[in-house]
């Protein structure tokens, strides 16, 4: 197959594959072409690809020939609209927030998958980016709240007096919220984390946190592993306990995600009046609607002496190891489409080649695409 590796937008700075990831593919008898200066943001530059034995093209050269095109954000419409049926994308769409753009590739008639969508199941758990860009993110949440803090994150006995360890609070404890947890209390920080899945209770602890519960949660086990939306009566007796805990807590870091649903709000406005001055929120959900009520997204600012971080997009601020992260779960996706002779093999009978496929000729394959479409 001849695969090729696009260069992301400028606002982005991991890249899809870096030259470490290539060696493997050419190894089974792919070809690999390279958009120029594709990987330079993640310090992986065009002389480290063309050692490891690609060949760098320019953009209009990689859409001509590529049989595979890898990335992570979609490509412009124009360049969506010169893509030719039998090739294949793959990359980060958001189908759950972007239907527009399913049903804009399914017309096309190419052929598109999105990493984000891949089934949680054991076997998916090499090529789920999710978890590993979460990874990323609920251990820079942590730096970044540690950085802006007016103190210390450890306890210090010093002949200058001793210093209270300061105290964390983490709303939400999946992927990224375990990550901050463990993060915070390498820190020396003293840990809280709260979740509306009971079955997290014994990971916070064995992280060395405590965990806040609240009964009366309404859990679904086969939403896979993800959370479901709560009752109003539920709703308000979260934020009352929330707001207790926010207020004596110096950080709080907030991931609590629904898929495909707004991000339910934790923190309420009256929440932030009531926190300690100099106390920071980082809003990990802030690109879908935010934990916080008063979360901006993409934006840091302060109100009432507290700091509201609104950030998304910590995996592209940490490029190296985001990005390898990344490619080491496409490397893995691929493998179940290209075979040992480099040869193209889409079975649309595996559950995670199916349920990740946006796009093929004229169809939606994924059946929770697939649904929303038909219900809106
Ligand atoms: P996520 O990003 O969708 O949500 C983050 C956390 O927010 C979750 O733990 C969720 O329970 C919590 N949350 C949602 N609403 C909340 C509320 N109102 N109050 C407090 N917390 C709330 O989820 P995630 O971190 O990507 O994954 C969640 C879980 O999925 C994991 O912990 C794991 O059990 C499972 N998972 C399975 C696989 C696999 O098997 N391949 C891979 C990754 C994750």
């Amino acid at each position: 197959m001849k695969i090729g590796i696009l260069k992301e937008p400028d606002f982005e700075q991991r890249v899809a594959l870096l030259p470490l990831h290539i060696k493997k593919l050419l190894a089974s008898g792919n070809e690999l072409l390279v958009e120029h200066d594709a990987g330079e943001k993640a310090f992986s530059f065009d002389k480290d690809y063309e050692d490891a034995g690609a060949q760098m093209v320019s953009r209009q050269e990689l859409f001509k020939k590529a049989g595979i095109l890898l990335g992570i954000h979609l490509p412009s419409e124009k360049e969506l609209d010169s893509l030719e049926e039998n090739q294949i994308l793959i990359g980060v769409v958001d189908p759950l927030a972007s239907l527009e753009k399913v049903k804009y590739l399914k017309e096309k008639g190419v052929t598109a998958f999105s990493l984000d969508i891949i089934p949680r199941i054991s076997r998916a758990q090499d090529k789920d980016i999710l978890s590993s860009m979460a990874t990323v993110a609920g251990y820079r949440a942590v730096l970044e709240a540690a950085m802006l803090l007016p103190r210390f994150f450890p306890m210090f006995m010093t002949a200058a007096g001793t210093i209270r360890p300061a105290k964390v609070l983490i709303l939400g404890a999946g992927v990224a919220g375990l990550q901050a947890i463990a993060t915070a209390r390498r820190l020396g920080a003293r840990v809280e984390a709260f979740d509306v899945r009971s079955e997290v209770k014994e990971q916070v602890e064995s992280l060395g946190a405590k965990f806040v519960e609240l009964e009366g949660a309404q859990e679904d086990n086969s939403a896979g592993g993800y959370a479901v939306d709560q009752s109003e009566e539920y709703k308000q007796k979260q934020r009352q306990l929330v707001q207790e805990h926010a207020m004596e807590s110096h950080v709080v870091i907030t991931t609590a995600q629904i898929p495909g649903k707004k991000a339910p709000i934790l923190i309420t406005k009256e929440t932030v009046e009531k926190m300690l001055p100099g106390a920071v929120i980082i809003d990990l959900a802030a690109s879908t609607g935010g934990n916080c009520e008063l979360t901006k997204a993409g934006e840091t600012y302060s109100f009432n002496h507290v700091y509201i971080v609104g950030q998304s997009a910590y995996p592209s601020s940490m490029p190296i190891d985001a990005s390898s992260m990344y490619g080491n779960n496409l490397l893995s996706f691929l493998n179940l489409m290209i075979n040992d002779q480099g040869e193209l093999n889409l079975d649309f009978e595996d559950e995670i080649i199916k349920q990740s496929c946006i796009a093929h000729q004229h169809e939606v394959y994924s059946e929770r695409i697939k649904s929303l479409i038909e219900n809106t």
